[in-house]
């Protein structure tokens, strides 16, 4: 027997959702059978029942009533799938057979922006990617808020996964081609596939910005929301491209290395730069400011005006206290502008908006009256938006979580409701004054007047009160327990003045709400215009606060690549110190000296030195001030490090794989321009293989790029380096000895550290005698070896009388040109070099 007529339907549309939950629409409850049955039964936690329509088949069913199905598909969502909503569009009373049901959206991690699981402080980004000869196109779009942007990305998937991950990327859309190549590795992100075989083209206005090899993306990302969303989304922004030498690139591990937005360990805010700026009022600020931590910007005049921002709030410190409190009133103008492109804004959002707008004039006359010329300019971006405050003028005081039942429209607006409403409320009364006439008529206190949405309004009698009824006026409508209704025709007759009227009002004010959500869809525009500019000041005024709280200072920059800070602070440990004191360092690079070699013992401080001048450098090129006394800096065009965690030592060769594959990056990548943070390299592997790679390292740097460079190390033989490489010098951070304790200095100083430092901490832990004297005279030795080893690394044989394969493996690391070898090759070189060994 063949599938009835609806299970036919179902089936032909879950042909085309392959890849997604359907939510059949059925009555009052959105259906799933087959396999989507038995999957979200278990995934949610909700009954399987079964079901005939295919011959003797039982078909798997489970289903969740309509009201409540946002729940379940937040809940689908955040395990990574996607959810195809199918609705009746036809009445069901106008029709004969099945009634026609089609896929009205698809919603999938990317384009969910609705639910429990949505974070207000973060983006929600749906990506897609497609091939360049030497990278990938990357675009990427807010579908709650419609920021957009394009970039490029160089490099292997590996790269473009990276970003994906640290822009937090839901969903990525790609082709065919790309979805096989990404698929392996993709992990936890979500891949959509956008052949794009319907022709899509998309507004020339969002593509305008960008590079031509850009648009596929482009165009690849808006057909596939075209095709989910099924709805033109007017709020989307014109794709926002920066062209390289903008911005300040800092790649992934950095970024995390630097706990920039994320904490090395466990991801979370707390202890990053982002935590210790975000003073921010609104969601829409604190999504800025991550936008800001996220790309940096490398051009002086856009810094600058920032910069001026801040100055101006600093000084006027009333102001930013009024500005604050009126911005904490201001909802988030970005994702309300979302709801109403979608078309699902409710009464309470638009009055929302409403109470957002009218805080502008306030903002703006604050401004104004500032007395400060770059507070005054500010002013002038912000747009008051006067034609959607005058829409919104319709909407009620407090209006109700459901747009249907009324009470979004406010009294007097218009006519025709009011009149309506009038008849509804005058009814009412009429009503209250019959109770109060038939109790006094009939004597009977108790008696009351109802309404359900069966018999309509009737008067109630309790059995008790029975015989004080008049029974000659009265119908009896229903019997209870121990109550009578019973209806009159007057009652009936004013009952169906007053549901006329209500539904009448009902139906008038819905269209109304409707026409106003319409209307203000035309401004969208200009509120996402606002919003931007607002969540700006709101992060400006951040700066402000945080600046004055921790008592930074405004950067100045030069335009060569001098770096001069005094008394510089790494702002979250001091903020993490709490009462302890920071104790501040000095950096100072100049043309001349630009590589800074810093030793000293374990936990003196010497990582932190360096974080504080690479975070310095991103506060004062996103704007912000800096923790130093003075600052003058260059405008920097990248930032690598390679800085491990404490717990590298343990975990061995994979750590060092890591290790050199970050250098290598860096030292392909990096420019005279750039700033290079390398904590320890090499100490991952045995001393002198590690020493040998660092000191090559620095010499290449030196010789070939030039870069700002702060390299930390435990090799005490480099800091002979200095002899050969003129832009080289030694600083250390000191430590001392007070009362048989070690005391950490923090204070960076010039020159070398203390080379018999261990053996001096050895003493003061009381070991042996003989031990110590036998250790003073192990390192004099060591220590005319080690000058040899500087200066004739390869001719030496680190191993003393080791076999032949040892010599070979040493002779090929210090062949191998690391700068020009791919992570592959040099994993391959390892290979091959332990086969050696192991021989
Ligand atoms: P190293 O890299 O030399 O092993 P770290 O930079 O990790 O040392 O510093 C160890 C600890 O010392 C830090 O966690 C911090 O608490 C403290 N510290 C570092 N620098 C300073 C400083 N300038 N002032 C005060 N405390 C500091």
């Amino acid at each position: 027997m063949a599938p009835t007529p609806m299970i036919q339907q179902y089936l032909q549309v879950k042909s085309e959702y392959q890849d997604a939950f359907l939510f059949f629409r059925l009555g009052d409850f959105y259906e799933m059978f087959y396999d989507d049955a038995l999957n979200a039964s278990q995934l949610l936690e909700i009954t399987l029942t079964s079901r005939g329509g295919n011959g003797d088949e039982r078909i798997p069913m489970c289903g969740v009533p309509h009201h409540a199905a946002q729940n379940y598909i937040d809940q689908l969502i955040q395990k990574g799938h996607k959810v195809a909503i199918c609705e009746q569009v036809e009445d069901p009373k106008l029709t004969k057979g099945v009634v026609k049901r089609e896929v009205v959206r698809l919603i999938t991690p990317g384009t969910h922006t609705e639910g429990k699981s949505i974070d207000s402080k973060s983006n929600l980004f749906l990506a897609a990617a497609d091939q360049l000869p030497d990278g990938f196109a990357l675009s990427y779009v807010d579908i709650s808020t419609g920021e957009a942007r394009a970039t490029y990305i160089t490099g292997t998937e590996k790269a473009l996964l990276q970003e994906l991950q640290s822009l937090q990327i839901r969903e990525l859309v790609v082709s065919n081609q790309l979805f096989l190549l990404l698929n392996e590795e993709a992990q936890d992100l979500v891949l959509s596939i956008e052949t794009m075989d319907e022709v899509y083209q998309a507004e020339e206005r969002l593509l305008a910005a960008c590079p031509e090899d850009l648009r596929l993306s482009i165009q690849r990302l808006l057909s596939y929301i075209a095709r989910t969303q099924k709805q033109s989304l007017e709020h989307i922004q014109a794709f926002s491209y920066s062209e390289s030498g903008q911005l300040l690139s800092i790649d992934f591990h950095s970024k995390r290395n630097l706990e920039l937005l994320q904490s090395i360990r466990g991801g979370e805010t707390k202890g990053t730069l982002l935590w210790l700026l975000d003073d921010t009022v609104t969601a829409m600020g604190s999504r800025k400011l991550k936008q800001w931590l996220h790309q940096p910007l490398a051009n002086k005049r856009q810094i600058e005006r920032r910069q001026f921002m801040v100055e101006s709030l600093i000084e006027k410190y009333f102001v930013r206290v009024e500005l604050q409190s009126l911005l904490k009133e201001v909802y988030d103008l970005e994702r309300l502008s979302g709801r109403i492109a979608f078309g699902n804004a409710s009464g309470r959002d638009l009055a929302q908006l409403r109470s957002s707008l009218e805080r502008v004039p306030a903002i703006i006359a604050e401004l104004q009256n500032s007395g400060d010329d770059v507070l005054q300019d500010f002013s002038r971006k912000l747009d008051r938006c006067g034609e959607v405050c005058e829409l919104l003028d319709a909407i009620s005081e407090n209006p109700p979580l459901s747009s249907k039942e009324g009470g979004v429209i406010r009294d007097g607006y218009h006519e025709k409701l009011d009149e309506y409403r009038y008849a509804s409320r005058n009814g009412k009364d009429w009503i209250a004054q019959l109770e109060q006439q038939e109790r006094q008529r009939t004597g009977i206190k108790s008696l009351k007047i109802g309404y359900n949405r069966i018999f309509g309004y009737y008067i109630e009698i309790s059995k008790a009160n029975m015989h004080l009824a008049d029974l000659e006026r009265y119908e009896r409508k229903q019997t209870l327990a121990n109550a009578e209704r019973y209806i009159t025709p007057e009652l009936k007759e004013k009952e169906s003045l007053i549901l006329t009227a209500e539904e009448e009002s009902l139906t008038l004010e819905y269209e109304l709400f409707v026409k106003i959500r319409e209307e203000v869809k035309q401004y969208i525009a200009r509120i996402q215009e606002l919003a931007a500019t607002l969540s700006g000041l709101d992060v400006l005024m951040s700066f402000a606060n945080v600046a004055e709280k921790y008592r930074f200072v405004k950067p100045d920059f030069n335009s060569s690549r001098e770096i001069s800070i005094i008394e510089g602070r790494h702002p979250v440990v001091e903020k993490m110190l709490n009462k302890q004191h920071y104790v501040p360092n000095d950096c100072v690079l100049t043309n001349d000296q630009n590589m800074l070699l810093i030793t000293g013992p374990n936990m003196s401080g010497k990582s932190t030195y360096m974080r504080q001048v690479a975070l310095t450098i991103v506060m004062a090129q996103i704007g912000s001030y800096v923790p130093a006394e003075s600052a003058n800096l260059p405008i920097v065009d990248q930032i690598f490090t390679r800085i491990g965690a404490a717990d590298d030592l343990v975990s061995g060769q994979s750590t060092f794989m890591v290790e050199m594959l970050e250098s290598q990056y860096a030292i392909t990548h990096a420019t005279e321009r750039s700033l290079l943070l390398f904590d320890e390299i090499g100490r991952g592997t045995s001393t002198y293989d590690g020493m040998a790679l660092a000191q090559s390292m620095i010499e290449y740097i030196h010789e070939n790029i030039g870069a700002n460079t702060l390299f930390s190390t435990h090799y005490h033989e480099l800091t002979a380096l200095d002899q050969t490489l003129d832009k080289l010098s030694n600083v250390h951070v000191a430590a001392m000895e007070q009362s048989g304790k070690v005391v950490f200095l923090h204070k960076v100083k010039k020159g070398p550290a203390d080379k018999s430092y261990g053996i001096h901490v050895a003493e003061l832990a009381e070991l042996p005698q003989p031990i110590l004297s036998r250790a003073r005279e192990l390192l004099v030795s060591f220590e005319s070896e080690n000058k040899k080893h500087v200066s004739e690394v390869e001719q030496l044989s680190f191993f003393d009388d080791r076999d032949t394969e040892s010599e070979e493996v040493l002779q090929a690391i210090a062949d191998a040109n690391i700068a020009a070898m791919t992570p592959l090759q040099s994993l391959q070189l390892l290979n091959d070099l332990q086969v050696k060994l192991s021989k």
